[in-house]
């Protein structure tokens, strides 16, 4: 049945909608329409002009079209006079192919006509800092193990319960909060969903979490690695692969509980791990989180290595029980769609190729992985990735068009980030 949300406004108090999309480079733009308008607005979609966001548009283009899924709705608990609309995006009548969400849907479907959904649940860890962005806010937080603290994470009892309170009133389940390995670091967790269900609310937790942040007179920044010697900050995926309300991840006779297709899923991660960065770490800063020197907690937690193990956090596929695998590479940065339809093209690659994961290693990466034959590296730069991007055939065949855009785009901001001098060129040259 068709969703009447003019109704919906009415009842529940909303006043204006937001017609949100997620451009390329994980921005959310949005254009807020009167309860009284939307109606039209879902038949019509709301107009932008592409070019002026993260798109590969160009101004003489047509009108972009962003028609909200009014499945999709979140009335937004700190303002409930607004509800929050993911929308799908349209250019002359058609889908765009470069729309994350679009591809996403698209790449669903596909795995939907074998039957399949995957499930997932995503860990965004996040920086409560000061609104200039210097440091963290709290000055108190200084200790080098600062992970679990009760002291740090009740001082900012009044932002993390409100944010976790509209998780309660959404119906997301959420289970746990806590400070993570940063001074300034927090992690909330809820409940696994459909992928698509999953990156929604993803996309609006970034924004609630600024939002309240911001209310509260700090700034929330899901920025890789805001500070060098600091843990950085991830967004773990779990991964569950459902057909006909059965886990087909999970094999309880095996070793870590998993399944062949889990293992060969897993396998299809690790054969397109180098392009899969381009995407789970899509920014500059990115590449300062894995592949990084320890910090002053002890561990990055972040991976260095394509490798896969059992309950072990070294790696960048942990196991930590049957049926699901967790995905450590991606980061803070990353956009929640392309981030579902990045595992989802390399995972069903995986499958259909019946792609070996290789051996499990279940050693302490960080101190015993140096040398070993066989052991892949994750790309060092964005450069590195971008280039193995452009050569995946897998990434390149799944999500189409997309791949050329981004990677346009991509290089725009690498060309940016070149033309700046460092402080470290200056001191380390100018003697040359
Ligand atoms: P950890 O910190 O140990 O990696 P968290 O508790 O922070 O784990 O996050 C675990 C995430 O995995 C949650 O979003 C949870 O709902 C999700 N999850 C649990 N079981 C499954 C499953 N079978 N499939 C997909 N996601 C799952
Ligand atoms: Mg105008
Ligand atoms: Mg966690
Ligand atoms: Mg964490
Ligand atoms: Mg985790």
């Amino acid at each position: 049945m068709e969703i009447d949300l003019e109704s919906i406004a009415k009842e529940r108090g909303i006043k204006y909608f937001l017609v949100s999309y997620t451009d390329l480079f994980g921005t959310q733009r949005a254009k807020l329409v009167p309860a009284s308008k939307i109606k039209t607005c879902c038949e019509d979609g709301a107009g932008f002009a592409g070019f002026a966001t993260w798109l590969d548009m160009s101004p003489a283009d047509s009108d972009l079209l962003a028609v909200p899924d009014p499945d999709g709705l979140i009335q937004l608990p700190w303002k409930p006079e607004v509800g929050w609309l993911p929308a799908d995006l349209y250019m002359d009548g058609k889908p765009v192919d470069q729309g994350p969400r679009n591809i996403l849907k698209r790449l669903m479907k596909q795995a939907a006509q074998d039957g399949l959904q995957m499930k997932t649940g995503v860990e965004p860890e996040f920086f409560l800092i000061t609104p200039c962005g210097s440091e963290p806010a709290d000055i108190a937080d200084k200790q080098m193990k600062p992970c679990y603290d009760q002291s740090a994470l009740m001082r900012r009892y009044d932002v993390i319960a409100e944010i976790c309170d509209a998780m309660l009133a959404l119906g997301w389940n959420p289970y746990q909060n806590d400070h993570e390995d940063a001074n300034g670091q927090f992690e909330m967790n809820w409940d696994y969903d459909d992928a698509l269900v999953t990156a929604d609310r993803h996309a609006f937790f970034k924004y609630m979490t600024r939002s309240i942040a911001e209310k509260h007179g700090f700034r929330a920044t899901f920025m890789p690695k805001p500070f060098l010697d600091l843990t950085g900050s991830g967004c773990h995926a779990h991964v569950s692969l459902w057909r006909d309300g059965t886990n087909v991840f999970k094999d309880s006779s095996d070793e870590i509980g998993l399944s062949r297709i889990g293992y060969h899923f897993i396998g299809g991660l690790i054969h397109s791990a180098d392009a899969l960065a381009a995407i789970t770490n899509p920014t500059v800063n990115s590449y300062k989180r894995i592949n990084a020197p320890r910090t002053t907690s002890g561990a990055t937690w972040a991976p260095n290595t394509v490798t896969y193990t059992g309950n072990n956090r070294t790696h960048m596929v942990r196991v930590p029980g049957g049926g699901r695998f967790e995905f450590r590479l991606p980061d803070g940065a990353v956009n929640p769609y392309l981030l579902q339809a990045g595992i989802l093209a390399a995972g069903l690659d995986g499958m259909r190729q019946e792609r070996d994961p290789g051996k499990r290693l279940d050693i302490n990466m960080y101190t015993d992985g140096h040398g070993l034959e066989g052991v892949k590296r994750l790309p060092l730069n964005m450069l590195d990735a971008m280039r193995a991007l452009e050569n995946s055939s897998v990434l390149n065949e799944a999500f189409g068009s997309f791949v050329p855009s981004y990677l346009k785009l991509k290089q725009d901001e690498w060309n940016g980030y070149c033309g700046h001098l460092t402080q470290w060129e200056r001191d380390n040259t100018l003697d040359c």
